[in-house]
């Protein structure tokens, strides 16, 4: 606190992110990175790209990249809105998009960042009960409100919805923006970017974080018809001209290229999740259905917290969200068979189970 503060600080309620502890021999199955790297792609265009260059400022545009993602997904360049990590594109998306009179629609469980960006624009919005199998039902959508936002997948869940309820949710709402923040819709989902054509009401937001495993980068983009990524232009020309660096720029794009990388890696995640949801159901656990790279799961006779504590207590590290419908869920990221089973392993020894 301080009086130096403008009264907007104050209010302020600011996203809490996993932790990334250094500790050694840690499991670290918390902020649902991925286990593998990068693309070796990626790497060798990030260190062709460490020389002289980095004198000059990258492209503001994003071109190259740009034209990667089009390419890849089959859209027009000028339908793509790249950002510092989908976070970027998100918050421009919040302050330019979904700031109307009647209140934006997500639900009451999914990204705990929505209301954040929602404090820090002054955004109405109303949460949107999940049903009793912690999924969504787009008829609960039918309400009075000025826009929408989905992660489909949703998190921390992991449960996807289908196609044809996406398409129904942006034709219930033609005079609305419906977003939906696709961040890990490459591990078992089917993406909306090609109902992007029919809905101009649409926009989709995906990240290089995930499927791509360039957190680091920091690396994020939407797809949309020309008005809503002119909004985001307009946005981000007002805020940060080159948010993206040189390295990040080129790493993203030979990542999106490098189609058999991304392949075989995110076949592993798929994999290894099947093996760790069979190995957590004989532990006794109750396991959402997943389509991203965790699971979500509780255990009947156990506190969420204390099984987080008691993992914590053997170096793994999961995320718990102390939150009164999910807190007995532990959402614990996909990591290789080898981090799994020490997962297993700390669940069975020390964690009580
Ligand atoms: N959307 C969802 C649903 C997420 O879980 C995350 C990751 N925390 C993000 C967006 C942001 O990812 P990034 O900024 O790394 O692209």
């Amino acid at each position: 606190m301080s009086r130096f503060w403008n009264p907007l600080v104050h209010t302020l309620k600011p996203y809490v992110a996993g932790e990334q502890p250094v500790l050694a021999d840690l499991v670290k199955l918390n902020t649902n990175e991925n286990p593998y790297g990068p693309s070796p792609r990626a790497l060798a265009a990030i260190a062709e790209q460490l020389g002289d260059g980095l004198r000059l400022y990258p492209d503001p545009h994003c071109t190259a990249l740009c034209d990667a993602i089009a390419a890849r997904h089959g859209i027009g360049a000028d339908q793509v809105f790249v950002g510092n990590g989908s976070d970027e594109v998100l918050a421009h998306i919040f302050l330019g998009l979904l700031k109307h009179d009647r209140p934006l629609l997500f639900p009451d469980i999914t990204y705990s960042f929505y209301p954040v960006y929602c404090g820090l624009y002054g955004i109405d919005y109303r949460e949107v009960p999940l049903d009793a199998a912690m999924g969504i039902d787009i008829a609960d959508y039918r309400q009075p409100c000025d826009a929408i936002i989905l992660a489909n997948p949703n998190a921390p869940t992991g449960r996807a919805l289908p196609l044809d309820a996406i398409a129904t949710l942006a034709g219930d709402h033609p005079d609305q923006v419906v977003v939906i923040d696709e961040a890990y819709i490459d591990f078992g989902g089917a993406s909306a970017i090609g109902l992007v054509a029919q809905f101009p009401n649409l926009l989709v937001v995906q990240t290089f974080s995930k499927s791509r495993s360039l957190a680091g980068m920091r690396v994020g983009f939407a797809v949309g018809q020309r008005p809503l990524i002119d909004a985001l232009e307009r946005i981000k020309d007002s805020f940060n001209s080159y948010p993206l660096d040189r390295l990040a720029q080129t790493a993203a794009k030979a990542a999106i290229e490098d189609e058999a990388w991304f392949d075989e890696t995110r076949h592993r995640v798929i994999a290894s999740r099947d093996r760790l949801n069979a190995a957590l159901i004989k532990l006794g656990f109750e396991v959402l259905p997943s389509a991203a790279n965790f699971v979500f799961a509780r255990h009947p006779a156990h506190d969420g917290a204390d099984l987080a504590a008691g993992l914590r207590r053997q170096s793994v590290i999961v995320r718990h969200f102390p939150k009164p419908r999910i807190k007995d869920y532990l959402r614990i990221t996909i990591g290789t068979d080898a981090q799994c089973d020490r997962l297993i392993k700390a669940l069975r020894g020390g964690a009580g189970l």
